[in-house]
Order: C-alpha cells, then sequence, then structure tokens
C-alpha cells in the first residue's frame, strides 16, 4: 500500500521505466535530460522545456510550470532531476504507511475539494490498485466531519453502479455510502454526529405520529387546517409516486429504461420532502425586503427605542408597522400585514 498513494495523490511520484506494473519501486527513475523531456502524464518525449509545456498544455490542460514550481524545483533548469508522473486525482493529499499495531498499512487522504475529487471515487482507485497488488482492502475511516452533499453523492454513485434507484429517502441514500465505503468496518460511524448539514424536517407537524396530526387538525386552532392537509396529502401522493418508480427500476422489462425511471423517483422523492406539512403556527410572509411604515407612530416608536437603547437593530418599531415593497409609504391604518396571506399554514 505504500506505493498506492502516490498514484492517488495530486503531488503524484517519480517516473519509473521497466518493470513498473504492478510493483512501481521495480522500475527505473526517468529524469530530465539535456534535450530530453519525458511528459509524466503519458509517454511523449519533447526536446526543450518549451515544447513539453506547450505539450502538457494542450494534451492534459496543465501548466508545467506551475506543477514543477509546486515540487520545488528551479525554473527551467531541472536537467538530472526526476520526472515527476501526475497522480489519478487532482484535490488529493495522501501519505501511505505500515501500522505496526494493527498489522496493516494505511493510507492517510485529505480530500481539499470533494466536488472534484469525491471521496467515493479515490477509495475505489484506490481499492483496484490494492487488487492489483493482491491486496484486499478492510475498511475505511473518515475522521472528522464530511459534508452531507459529498456523503449523498457517494450514495448515488453506489446506487447507480448497483443499478439501483436513488430516488430513496436521503438516509436510505446515506446508509449505502457508509456500507458501500466500508466506513463502519474499522471505527464506528454514527451518521448523526458524523454527517454535517444532514437536512432535518423543518417544523414539529411532521415529527407528529398519523394519529397525532389528525388529533391536532380537529382541534379548535386555525392551524393545521386545510393548507396542512394539503401538503400532506401532496407528499404521501408524491410518495406513491417515488413506490412505483423505485419498484419498476428493478424489473426486468424495464432494464434499458434505467435513466429515466431512476429521474422520475428522484423528482418524486424531491416533491414528497418539499411538500411536507410544517407548522401548527399560522405563518407571515417573508419580510426580509419589508421596510417600515412612514407613519406618525412608526417614528415616535423608533425615536422612543432610540433613546432607550444605544443600539440602531433594536430601534425597529413593532412588525405591525412594517410595510413590503411597492407598497404606499405611509398606511393610513398602519395595518401593515396582509390578513389573508398571515392565515396560510
Ligand atoms: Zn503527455
Amino acid at each position: 500500500m505504500r506505493t498506492t498513494s502516490p498514484t492517488l495523490r495530486e503531488r503524484g511520484r517519480h517516473k519509473r521505466s521497466g518493470n513498473v506494473a504492478p510493483f512501481y519501486y521495480k522500475g527505473e527513475t526517468v529524469v530530465f535530460g539535456k534535450d530530453s523531456f519525458p511528459c509524466g502524464a503519458c509517454d511523449h518525449v519533447a526536446k526543450t522545456w518549451e515544447a513539453l509545456s506547450a505539450h502538457y498544455r494542450d494534451d492534459h490542460g496543465r501548466d508545467l510550470a506551475a506543477r514543477y514550481s509546486a515540487l520545488g524545483y528551479p525554473a527551467e533548469a531541472v536537467a538530472g532531476r526526476p520526472v515527476y508522473a501526475d497522480g489519478r486525482f487532482s484535490h488529493v493529499k495522501a501519505v501511505g504507511w505500515v501500522v505496526d499495531k494493527y498489522r496493516r498499512a494505511q493510507i492517510s487522504i485529505n480530500l481539499t475539494d470533494f466536488k472534484v475529487t469525491p471521496a467515493h471515487a479515490v477509495l475505489e482507485a484506490a481499492r483496484e490498485e490494492a487488487a492489483l497488488r493482491g491486496i484486499a482492502v478492510t475498511g475505511s475511516e473518515i475522521v472528522g466531519v464530511v459534508p452531507f452533499d459529498a456523503m449523498l453523492e457517494s450514495g448515488r454513485y453506489y446506487l447507480r453502479r448497483m443499478h439501483k434507484s436513488t430516488g430513496l429517502p436521503v438516509g436510505d441514500v446515506i446508509e449505502t455510502a457508509v456500507q458501500a465505503m466500508g466506513l463502519r468496518d474499522v471505527a464506528p460511524f454514527e451518521t448523526e454526529k458524523k454527517v454535517l448539514g444532514l437536512p432535518r424536517p423543518a417544523g414539529d407537524l411532521v415529527r407528529k405520529t398519523v394519529g397525532e396530526f389528525v388529533d391536532e387538525v380537529s382541534r379548535d386552532t386555525p392551524a393545521p387546517g386545510g393548507g396542512s392537509i394539503a401538503a400532506l396529502s401532496g407528499s404521501i401522493g408524491a410518495a406513491l409516486a417515488a413506490m412505483v418508480a423505485n419498484l419498476t427500476v428493478g424489473k426486468a422489462e424495464f432494464g434499458g429504461r434505467y435513466e429515466e425511471l431512476d429521474a422520475l423517483a428522484a423528482r418524486a422523492q424531491d416533491t414528497r420532502t418539499s411538500c411536507w406539512p410544517r407548522s401548527t403556527r399560522t405563518r407571515r410572509p417573508s419580510t426580509a425586503s419589508w421596510t417600515p411604515c412612514a407613519c406618525r407612530r412608526t417614528r415616535r416608536t423608533r425615536r422612543a427605542r432610540a433613546a432607550r437603547r444605544s443600539s440602531p437593530a433594536t430601534s425597529m418599531p413593532p412588525r405591525s408597522h412594517w410595510r413590503p415593497p411597492g407598497s404606499a409609504a405611509r398606511h393610513s391604518n398602519c395595518a401593515c400585514w396582509p390578513r389573508a396571506a398571515a392565515m396560510t399554514s
């Protein structure tokens, strides 16, 4: 495994020729000559540094000067120095060593941009490289926390690879990633603690049991009312649509329509969660762009509060004296809230 981490990391390793597969260290180190400039990413050998720069830019889309400058090479004085073979990934820092205590080799990897280089891609490459050497990867571990989006993308990758629907509840997708990546094989993995930004259902209604929800609807309170019932009905309808798509994805007769069915299931799943009834409280419309009404009471209130408190943030008039964009600057009755909209539930 010592030979695997440099293959993965962005920095790469010394290029070698001859008998390098699968045991890289058996090859001879390739060096830059006076008129021999081998490419680190392919077999091309240029005659000058400038020609190699042009080749590296045109064929590999990378900056040769930046590449070797990052490795500490002096500008263009490279004769006699080893050529560096590119690593398989960008945004990866990796190092490998043997941990005698556990009688295992370990690769420690930092992913500096999981959107460009996702964890599952690097892990699968490590498994490939290990398999070439007859080694089994016995598990992996995430040290610290991992962003929700990264785990979601990994879960979707493994579901697609298994030809399963990605339109599952997010908890199921995350669990797929945890199991497929072997994240519980060497250390505990508690999803709630490890995954940063795990979405949680908004509002108190969605956390009630069906019986509690129905009880709440029947009470003499304005909410939850028709809006919440409509939201719940929409959510259940979308869940049924997701179920049908998920059942169909695995059927042999629909094997050629995986992409279409998977997209349908994912869309139904999104609709299901976006429809959830949210709160027992009546909600006011967004007031992010509202400004205080210019009525006399507003001005009085602001002056009075500003006199009492030094902070301008606490000198605002009561919410009932704010107005939406585009409305008249002064409201005759100061009733700035649109009453009908305030009853949405
Ligand atoms: Zn090349």
